[in-house]
């Protein structure tokens, strides 16, 4: 059996347009004797949608919480009405449509009389926007004559009970997928169902956290041991920077897992974090390709990627840190400190991406969020501690830094006009990062664009698309 996941971002099923080319896309793997297991996100901004709804109703704002569940109720059955011609399927559809949403105001009802919004109510509000996104798809996939059978992602993705952020538990969904899946590929169907929403060991509802959809693809792909794991999104693969930040942005045509895996960490939202995971586990390809230009071959991210003649392969930006101060005079580099410091940032769940140490203190970045005045509270026992917030971290991604002399003085001549506060390369050697104000940041990714990207490797880089991209401005 050829199996390919294919999952399909936002975008690529916000409207019945979208929709129609999903199924093309599609209908085409099937035709080239391919078995896809659809992987599809919400409708693009209903989940931002729904999170609003979800805050509206737990401040008491029943009506406005139930206006926007009522606009999305709209959306979803005026897209369907587009997409589903068959009078009994489009019933059946608009059937389904309003009794899920007629379930969220239920839940959206309670919570204002309520009035509070656990992340567990909140995983179970925003798990909507899949579970209807995927039985829309499934119908108008089925009316242009795929032979589909739609599946409760949460039957399939097991997690733990993080609500919010769950971690997937691998073992329990490579038998969920054994159980679920397999029988229907077995019989020639294609599976289809949402990304991102889960279900814990009890069968509550999960998420995989925000962009989790990618996490879906790739977990299904690793569990079913697939050929490759095609991520579907708006733009032609995984660009030198983000396209929208730096339009002359180049496809990348390969890249390494390890480099994939360090650009999403730090920031290129193309990728969930935790995708390239499961990938690297089984050894399978993961294409990153665009639904809106379906003959782009995409970026192909391969666990060993051919050399390349310039050191970076891609910049990614992590916006919202914040820097914190932490000034201990003598006792810094005493035995222990270091981890009564991170235990604390462990207590409150808080990641930190960057660490820079001198004598008398060390600074941290870390996610914004609101537990920092908590931290700052805990770690005023051991030092003094400032912190500082609208910070962004540009990080330079590529195997071939490894060796290469004088890089850093490039990079740091290419910003010089801006202020750097941490600076950091990485043990893997795979990354240069560093610290500067988030008003900076644009304009240091394009500066820092310009200086290594301006020649090129063919091999590695889509230079022919730039190259007619200019020719159509001249
Ligand atoms: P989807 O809804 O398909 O999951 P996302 O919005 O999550 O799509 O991710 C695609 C977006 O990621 C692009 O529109 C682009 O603006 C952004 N992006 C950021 N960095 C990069 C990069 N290095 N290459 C490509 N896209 C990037
Ligand atoms: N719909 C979810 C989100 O917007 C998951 C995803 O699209 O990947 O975060
Ligand atoms: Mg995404």
């Amino acid at each position: 059996m050829k199996l390919v996941v294919m999952k399909f971002g936002g975008t690529s099923v916000e409207d019945a347009a979208a929709i129609e080319r999903t199924a093309a896309i599609v209908a085409g793997r099937v035709a080239s004797g391919k078995n896809p297991v659809v992987v599809v996100s919400a409708m693009a901004k209903v989940t931002d949608q729904l999170l609003r709804a979800a805050a509206a109703a737990a401040a008491g704002d029943r009506i406005g919480a139930l206006a926007i569940s009522s606009r999305l109720r709209a959306r979803h059955r005026d897209t369907s009405a587009e997409l589903v011609n068959d009078e009994a399927a489009a019933a059946a559809l608009v059937q389904l449509i309003d009794g899920k949403f007629d379930a969220l105001d239920e839940v959206l009802r309670g919570l204002s009389a309520i009035r509070e919004l656990t992340p567990r109510i909140s995983d179970q509000i925003v798990s909507y926007g899949e579970r209807l996104s995927s039985q829309i798809v499934a119908a108008a996939f089925s009316e242009r004559g795929v032979d589909v059978s739609h599946v409760d992602a949460r039957q399939v993705i097991v997690t733990n009970s993080e609500f919010q952020k769950a971690v997937p538990l691998d073992d329990a969904i490579e038998k969920r997928a054994a159980e679920k899946l397999s029988p229907l590929l077995a019989q020639g169907k294609v599976p289809i169902m949402g990304g991102f929403i889960a279900s814990n060991e009890e069968g509550l509802t999960t998420t995989l956290g925000r962009g989790g959809s990618d996490l879906t693809g790739a977990l299904v792909g690793s569990a079913l041991n697939a050929e490759t794991i095609e991520i579907w999104t708006d733009v032609d693969g995984i660009m030198t920077a983000d396209p929208r930040v730096c339009p002359d942005a180049l496809r990348v045509k390969v890249i390494s897992f390890e480099e994939a895996a360090e650009l999403a960490y730090f920031g290129a939202k193309v990728l969930h974090p935790a995708t390239i995971l499961p990938a690297v586990k089984k050894n399978i390809p993961v294409l990153v390709l665009n639904s809106r230009n379906a003959g782009c071959e995409g970026t192909r991210i391969i666990s060993v990627a051919p050399h390349c003649n310039s050191p970076f392969k891609s910049i990614a930006v992590k916006r919202k840190l914040t820097i914190i101060d932490i000034v201990a005079s003598r006792m810094l580099m005493s035995h222990g400190y270091m981890s009564k410091v991170f235990a604390v940032f462990d207590k409150h769940k808080c990641a930190v991406d960057m660490v820079s140490t001198s004598e008398v203190s060390v600074s941290l970045s870390v996610d914004s969020n609101a537990s920092l005045p908590a931290i700052a509270a805990d770690l005023s026992g051991l030092a003094d501690v400032k912190y500082e917030g609208k910070k962004a971290l540009v990080c330079m991604v590529g195997e071939d830094i490894r060796g290469q002399n004088g890089i850093a003085a490039q990079v740091f001549n290419a910003i010089r006009h801006v202020n750097v506060r941490m600076i950091s390369q990485g043990a893997s050697e795979i990354n240069m990062s560093f610290m500067i104000e988030e008003d900076d940041a644009d304009e240091a990714v394009r500066s820092l664009h310009a200086a290594f990207f301006k020649e090129p490797d063919p091999e590695i880089f889509d230079v022919e698309a730039r190259k007619q991209l200019l020719a159509s401005f001249s």
